[in-house]
């Protein structure tokens, strides 16, 4: 029996995580025995399929995934895939992509989809929290109770892990972008004041554009003209970083984390973010856990590997109903 259950510890699974612009894919090497490891074999990207309508553009996601898996499997050393984990942008509860604003869908219904598509166990879950949970398995957030992951990217979310367990809100928690840090930008939502209207890398990279009269590329770009003593830059990383301060002084506010972890593409920048953050966030807390600060360490994979995770609890919970 023993020896049974030592040649199943070993399985391959497929990663999927699905962005505005492309899919990112990996096949994971699995061992049941080592459930905070995961080893990739293989990194495919696709571009993310858009149709005129959102339910159209989830039916793309399902098919090219459904490719994936076909693809990806025939590489599989193991001779086939245990489980998928699929994971989505957007509001996510219950195997639904309930709404997505970058790719347009509402309600659909992404897991019975994918099991109708692919024949193997799949498992659907939300990009942000999928990311934080591989962080908390193998990044920056390891080994913390109490612990926020927040991706500062195009958009600003986060993934909340209170007493070692996830918390989603029915997919509605952790959205601390939309938080009011008090200007009078407009945001995507319909909004006037949200910290991502003011802090995601786009609005970092459009505020100095407005400023300067042309089109910026991206953040590292004001970041490095605010370091070279552009006053108009170092303004807008200014306004970025005091919102984030606020946006951090909430999250220590009301949840308590010993730890908050930065990521997304604002996170490259290093100790030029976390060190201007820790000195804002000294002067907004008084009483409170002051949260270490602490930069991810999975990248822009870690949504792609917590997906994996998803697959492999899915497929190990499957080891076990046929050991019981
Ligand atoms: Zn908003």
């Amino acid at each position: 029996m023993a020896q049974d259950l030592f040649v199943a510890s070993k399985g391959t699974l497929l990663a999927v995580d699905v962005g505005g612009t492309d899919i990112k894919s990996a096949l994971l090497s699995a061992d049941a025995a080592q459930p905070a490891e995961l080893s990739v074999l293989t990194r495919l990207r696709r571009p993310t399929p858009r149709a005129s309508d959102g339910e159209s553009t989830a039916q793309g996601i399902v098919a090219t995934v459904a490719q994936l898996v076909a693809e990806l499997g025939a590489q599989s050393p193991t001779g086939g895939i245990d489980a998928v984990g699929v994971v989505v942008p957007g509001v996510v509860d219950a195997g639904i992509g309930v709404f997505s604003a970058n790719l347009g869908w509402r309600d659909f219904p992404f897991a019975t989809a994918l099991g109708a598509a692919i024949d193997l166990p799949v498992v659907f879950g939300h990009d942000v929290g999928a990311g934080g949970l591989a962080e908390h398995r193998m990044g920056a957030a390891r080994g913390a109770r109490d612990v926020v992951v927040m991706p500062i990217g195009t958009g600003i979310a986060a993934a909340l892990i209170m007493d070692g367990e996830p918390r989603t809100g029915g997919g509605y928690a952790g959205e601390i972008g939309h938080v009011d840090i008090g200007h009078h930008e407009p945001c995507g939502c319909g909004r006037t004041g949200c910290l991502e209207a003011i802090a995601s890398t786009g609005a970092i990279a459009r505020r100095y554009g407005n400023r300067v009269g042309r089109h910026i590329a991206g953040a590292a770009e004001v970041l490095a003209a605010a370091k070279g003593g552009d006053a108009d830059a170092a303004q807008v990383w200014t306004d970025a970083l005091d919102g984030l301060a606020r946006g951090v002084a909430v999250l220590a506010t009301l949840l308590g984390p010993e730890r908050v972890v930065l990521g997304g593409g604002l996170a490259m920048a290093g100790a030029a973010l976390t060190d201007p953050l820790a000195q804002r966030l000294d002067g907004l807390l008084t009483f409170q856990r002051r949260p270490q600060l602490r930069i991810a360490e999975l990248g822009d994979e870690a949504g792609c590997l917590g997906a994996g995770f998803l697959a492999l609890q899915r497929w190990t919970a499957s080891l076990s109903e046929v050991a019981g």
